[in-house]
């Protein structure tokens, strides 16, 4: 079966295609179901709001399309989310840590989008 991730991406055009084509080049992933909100890394975060709706999509992406991979993404310049990298790296650690504990089992990568427009992983 042809291997498919879920990722959880900003909403911003410019990192769509730099994430897909990371994640396939990086890892063996044929297909990247994507999940976006503005500045998804922050949101993920945030304790104080609810990721009831997001995680209801990444189990569509497990159940229905066999997602095996778990991406949480953010970017440099991110009108959505417009935090240092610092902090904008320690969101997506925090995001990735707070999906492996809806998503046990499942391998889940934080993933920075850099001014290039090049992918570097957090963890
Ligand atoms: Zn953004």
């Amino acid at each position: 079966m042809r291997k498919r991730a879920v990722c959880l991406n900003c909403i911003d055009g410019r990192i769509q295609l730099p994430a897909i084509s990371w994640i396939k080049e990086n890892y063996e992933i044929e297909f990247v179901d994507m999940i976006t909100e503005p500045g998804m890394n922050g949101i993920l975060a945030d304790k104080g709001v609810s990721i009831e709706d997001i995680c209801g999509k990444i189990k569509l992406s497990i159940e229905r399309n066999n997602a095996a991979m778990i991406f949480v993404v953010g970017h440099h310049d991110c009108k959505g989310n417009p935090v240092t990298e610092p902090l904008h790296k320690e969101q997506i650690f925090l995001g990735v840590e707070r999906l492996k504990k809806e998503f046990p089992g499942l391998p889940v990568i934080g993933l920075w989008i850099n001014r290039d427009w090049q992918g570097q992983q957090i963890t």
